[in-house]
């Protein structure tokens, strides 16, 4: 598939980056299933495996959907636009360099508010790290407001084909970070997002909570105060465990938990509201 089609088609980029992460996957679950090199928590097991895989494709069913809904939305926000940005090589860097700012100001809201945190915590609540645990995505994130985030750039004047693009692209980057099989990268941790700060992401050691939340730069944690290096050993998971493997259970206890909150009796619409917005226990 040529790169021009792949602008006018960016849902195909992870397709035709999907024998890249089926190489990597197989790699890393030889090294840990049958050489043993790996931490127990980096290893394959069936049942999340499986569930990562089902979190997959649920996701990518609902965000193509979705995506068709956001396109014409984007298109008509276009309309609109404050400047015609011609795509160059400059403006390419540009664009990708802005839509990793968005991507950081997304991930961090997705942490902070418990609207949000309803659908990101999919991500979040394997107790495991490996190449799999980047499958585990919400169907749920077109709900949540993803979307909202990268508005700005179409209403700059960023064509919507290229932001989705470049927004598919830092995603295929991310799944890189996701493996506890590369150390630290030496002069590439001072400016990328590299595994070991990604490892740090997924941490529920104290210090590591709500840390590096980068897409693809690590810039921005160092910008804006959350950025924590890899010291201590990561324990990965959340503070409140889901103990299921089944992916509806996964992509819906927080949902429920936080709509039950939210219907509890003589509340004003006012504390409803803040049960949406505050941030998770
Ligand atoms: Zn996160
Ligand atoms: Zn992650």
């Amino acid at each position: 598939m040529s790169v021009e089609n792949l602008i006018n088609h960016p849902e195909w980029l992870l397709v035709v980056l999907a024998p890249i992460f089926f190489l990597c996957i197989l790699l890393e679950y030889f090294l840990g299933i049958r050489k043993n090199k790996l931490p127990e928590n980096a290893q394959y097991k069936l049942p999340e495996v499986l569930c990562n895989f089902s979190l997959a494709g649920l996701h990518q069913v609902t965000d193509l959907l979705a995506g068709l809904l956001i396109a014409q939305l984007y298109l008509n926000v276009f309309g609109f636009r404050l400047f015609d940005i011609e795509m160059t090589a400059w403006t390419f860097i540009l664009l990708l360099v802005a839509q990793d700012f968005c991507y950081y100001w997304f991930h961090r809201a997705s942490h902070r508010i418990r609207w949000m945190w309803a659908a990101h915590v999919v991500h979040h609540s394997s107790e495991n790290m490996n190449f799999t645990t980047a499958f585990r995505q919400s169907l749920m994130y077109p709900v949540a407001g993803m979307w909202v985030f990268w508005l700005p750039l179409v209403i700059i004047g960023f064509d919507p084909k290229w932001v989705v693009f470049t927004v598919l692209l830092s995603l295929g980057y991310q799944f890189f970070v996701h493996t506890q099989m590369v150390g630290k990268l030496g002069w590439l941790e001072w400016i990328m997002n590299t595994p070991s700060h990604h490892r740090v992401h997924h941490g529920v050691n104290p210090q590591y909570i709500d840390k590096n939340y980068a897409g693809v730069f690590i810039i921005w944690d160092k910008m804006f105060g959350t950025f924590e290096p890899e010291q201590e050993t990561v324990r990965y998971g959340i503070t409140k465990p889901v103990n299921s493997f089944n992916p509806i259970t996964v992509s819906f206890v927080e949902w429920r938990d936080m709509i039950v909150d939210a219907s509890q009796k003589n509340l004003s619409m006012i504390q409803r509201l803040k049960v949406l917005m505050k941030p998770p226990k």
